[in-house]
């Protein structure tokens, strides 16, 4: 009875102390009371007393004397953490400091406000951006022949290039003042998206001046004579734009890169100027064999102290023309057969003058952090808003495949087999949405969350991996004969280029989402690494003691509240809404409590040399990037004004997430770096073991329905694609077929109830004429199956060709 009254009097405490309902003073105080009242009432036995008055008495002594406390605890941890504290290099400090944090924040720190989620503003285009959207985004999608690019010519057609230059396509991110369009993130990830579903090769050349790139860097670091003279030259295309960091010897490790600026004096326009002389071997650079100006990045030295006493002044960013003397630009690659511009460049002992320097001399050696500035804000644009093309393009043109494509006398779309990777299609999307949505917010209100944008990143990317391969399976063969007909093999061939490029993402995954997220978004650690740093020896111990104290209560809230939750279902979490989706809200807080419990376990236990442990860091973003979708989700289905037809989307993708977020703690929990910590860790985390389960078959068939059939929410999940009306177009003939199928279905079932079979040796043709003699059929409704037996035929066929056309030696007939 005794334990039994302990337990309820000590989850009371723990809850009071999850929930945040009392400052220090006022637990300790009511956790004296409750100790000493149990103890009056006999409730110890000597031993259990002695251990928990010990306990209770150590950690008000702790808590209370400072002086203790500095002497016994602070001082030697300061010391460990000193000795261990790795040191950190200045592209890393760089990297970390870059951007801003935002929503991942409240997740990390386990106890998420809603009310700021949802006070988040959603994005809304400007009636310029939609007239632009609608109008000439749909006109160029129309004009986009994506084997004509990605086969026949290798390259945009002549007459798409000038209508993207005209259109002002190239200048999306520049500044009205400057001749461009002035966009919003949101805009611009829209535009980046709709081509994108229409053609990879369009949507990168599109994408990439708009993106990490000397337009982006002019803006934010230019001299303003450099904008004024490349901004305009920029929007109007007059100037192609690249931007050169990689080479053959720094790929994903590009603070390594080997290119060098010497600074001196040199021969310019007949005049003796002091400048750089550079030597550089890029490659992979998107829009390099067509550019007109270079942005390269090299390391600055200057030997002979032209600009004082140090030599390695750092990495450092330049516009070059690329007619330049000494600059080859070189062939092209040929990435995945994507027809955008890829190449490599070369530069041997080429001259330019200080004014070259982006921002001129005062920016040297800030090259890389302009990089990472830039980067923490345009990944979460361009690629994701590819991703999400992939899913809305997957999501409409799949569903109607696999109702059009029929086989054992039934649509494809409705086995079982065929259901489960068309609700991973519908629901990822929906993710992928929510995601990007919930991101351009955070942008276009002026954050720069870089944790969050790696996050978009590589899950968008990752996601749009997924869904094309279902979508691959879902259309067969359809889907593997390559031609003007097939609208998916280019896009499942451009996978890799996605994952590769902006940070590869199992870098992106494994180094950067947990290595920056825990730095930025924990409350403490970044002021206790601060304190362990600081020359003033008192001072330092005084900081790292308020940051410890600080720690400790965050650390001590963060475990009551996982286990309150976690014993509870997460019924005693909190959510802003009622109802089963209100379930999502508590269940997610109950993980984030855990995440944060087992995250800051994992990085006290580790130290600096966590950065080693990439695989642990990994499902640590899997959790963080997961919560963040959840709660994405979440304020999507908020924000689109609750709509019923969109539940079992908004189910299905919280369901998904959330299953992904336990599946990365219980991963986490079965490689602790101390195993039996983590077994206790479990015990308290997960104290009714692992309850969270993917979304089940039923869900799985309503979001699989979704996509079968015309309906509004299928409408809004692709959203923002570009729909084809012309029947000769490979999706538009899909859209055809697809509203012809559905209006002869009812005529076929009734067939089928009469038990009118066509028999084997007579046509489809000749069966429905005699069906019509019979006055079996009317005239109409024989025109409504032979209209959608033809039109399923014309989606169902794939392309042919001879040796000869296949060389591109001869057009196809
Ligand atoms: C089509 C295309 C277009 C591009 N456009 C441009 C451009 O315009 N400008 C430009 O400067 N660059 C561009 N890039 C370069 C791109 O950013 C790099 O390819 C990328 O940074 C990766 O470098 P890498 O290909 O050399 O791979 P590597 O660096 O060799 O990496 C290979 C693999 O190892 C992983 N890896 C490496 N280090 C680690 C680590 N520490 N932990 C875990 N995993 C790790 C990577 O994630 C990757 O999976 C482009 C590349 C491509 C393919």
């Amino acid at each position: 009875m005794n334990i039994v009254i302990f337990l309820c009097g000590f989850f009371l405490l723990m809850l009071v102390v999850a929930r945040g309902f009392a400052l220090f003073q006022t637990v300790a105080i009511a956790t004296a009371c409750f100790l000493l009242a149990f103890t009056v009432l006999d409730g110890f036995s000597l031993f259990w007393g002695v251990v928990v008055w010990g306990l209770y008495l150590s950690l008000v002594l702790f808590f209370l004397q400072q002086n203790l406390r500095l002497s016994y605890v602070t001082k030697p941890l300061l010391n460990r953490v000193k000795a261990i504290l790795p040191p950190m290099s200045e592209t890393e400090r760089d990297a970390i400091e870059a951007g801003s944090v935002w929503w991942e924040s409240e997740l990390f720190r386990g106890a998420p406000d809603w009310e700021k989620l949802n006070n988040y503003s959603p994005v809304k285009l400007s009636d310029e951006e939609q007239a632009f959207v609608d109008g000439p985004v749909n006109e160029l999608c129309a004009m986009i022949d994506d084997w004509d690019i990605t086969h026949k010519r290798l390259d945009l057609p002549e007459e798409i290039w000038t209508f993207l230059k005209k259109n002002g396509f190239f200048g999306m991110i520049i500044p009205k003042k400057y001749g461009g369009l002035e966009f919003s993130a949101y805009g611009h990830s829209t535009v980046v998206m709709k081509l994108s579903g229409r053609s990879t090769s369009v949507g990168v050349t599109v994408m990439v001046p708009n993106s990490l790139g000397p337009a982006e860097l002019l803006l934010h670091y230019g001299t303003e004579e450099q904008k004024d003279h490349y901004l305009p030259r920029l929007a109007s295309g007059a100037e192609i734009p690249c931007f050169a960091l990689t080479g053959p010897e720094a790929g994903s490790d590009a603070g390594s890169i080997p290119d060098t600026g010497i600074v001196c004096e040199g021969e310019f326009n007949g005049k003796q100027v002091l400048g750089l002389k550079l030597n550089w071997e890029k490659r992979y650079i998107t829009l390099g064999p067509i550019a007109t100006v270079l942005g390269l990045a090299f390391k600055v030295y200057d030997p002979d102290h032209l600009l004082g006493q140090e030599v390695e002044l750092g990495i450092t960013c330049a516009l070059i023309p690329t007619t330049i003397p000494g600059i080859t630009i070189g062939n092209r690659h040929f990435p995945m057969n994507s027809a955008f511009q890829n190449g490599p460049n070369s530069g041997k002992d080429v001259f330019i003058p200080m004014d070259y320097l982006i921002g001129g001399a005062d920016n040297i050696g800030k090259g890389w952090r302009m990089l990472v500035e830039s980067l923490s804000a345009g990944r979460g644009i361009s690629l994701p808003a590819v991703g999400v093309a992939a899913g809305k393009t997957t999501a409409r043109f799949t569903g109607a495949y696999a109702r059009i494509r029929k086989q054992f006398n039934t649509s494809i779309g409705r086995f079982e087999g065929v259901e489960e990777p068309l609700a991973r299609i519908g629901g990822l999307t929906y993710i992928m949405e929510a995601g990007r949505l919930l991101t351009l917010s955070a942008l276009d209100n002026g954050v720069k969350p870089s944790v969050i944008t790696a996050i978009l990143k590589h899950y968008n990317t990752e996601m749009m991996r997924q869904v094309l391969n279902d979508a691959m399976d879902v259309h067969g063969g359809k889907g593997i004969c390559m031609g003007p007909s097939n609208y998916l093999a280019r896009p499942y061939q451009s996978i890799p280029v996605g994952i590769t490029v902006e940070g590869a993402n199992i870098l992106t995954r494994t180094m950067i989402i947990f290595g920056q997220g825990a730095i930025r978004c924990h409350p403490y650690l970044v002021k206790e690494m601060e304190a362990a740093t600081m020359s003033d020896n008192d001072a330092g111990v005084l900081a790292f003691d308020k940051a410890l104290t600080g720690h400790i209560t965050y650390f001590v809230t963060n475990l009551c509240r996982a286990f309150v939750y976690g014993i509870s279902g997460s019924h005693l979490a909190d959510s802003p809404v009622s109802g089963r989706i209100g379930t999502y809200y508590k269940r997610l807080g109950q993980m984030s409590s855990a995440f944060a419990v087992t995250s800051d376990l994992v990085l006290m236990i580790l130290g600096g040399s966590f950065k080693r442990k990439e695989k642990l860091s990994g499902r640590f973003a899997d959790a963080l990037g997961y919560m963040y979708y959840a709660s994405a989700v979440l304020k999507k289905f908020e924000d689109d004004g609750r709509p019923k037809a969109d539940i079992p989307l908004v189910e299905w993708s919280a369901k998904y997430c959330l299953y992904q977020v336990q599946i990365a703690l219980d991963e986490i929990l079965r490689n602790f770096p101390i195993k039996s910590l983590g077994i206790l860790v479990r015990i308290i985390i997960f104290p009714l073991g692992l309850s969270l389960r993917q979304p089940n078959d039923s869900l799985g068939h309503r979001v699989s329905s979704l996509l079968i059939r015309p309906s509004e929410a299928r409408d809004r999940l692709t959203q923002g694609i570009f729909i084809s009306e012309d029947i000769n177009d490979n999706t538009g003939c899909l859209e055809d077929a697809f509203a012809k199928v559905l209006l002869a279905e009812p005529i076929e079932r009734r067939l089928k109830a009469s038990q009118q079979v066509k028999p084997d040796l007579t046509s489809y043709q000749q069966w429905i004429d005699e069906l019509v003699a019979n006055n079996v059929l009317s005239g109409v409704e024989a025109d409504i199956l032979l209209l959608a037996k033809a039109a399923t035929r014309k989606v169902i066929m794939v392309d042919d060709f001879t040796t000869e056309e296949l060389l591109n030696k001869v057009e196809k007939k």
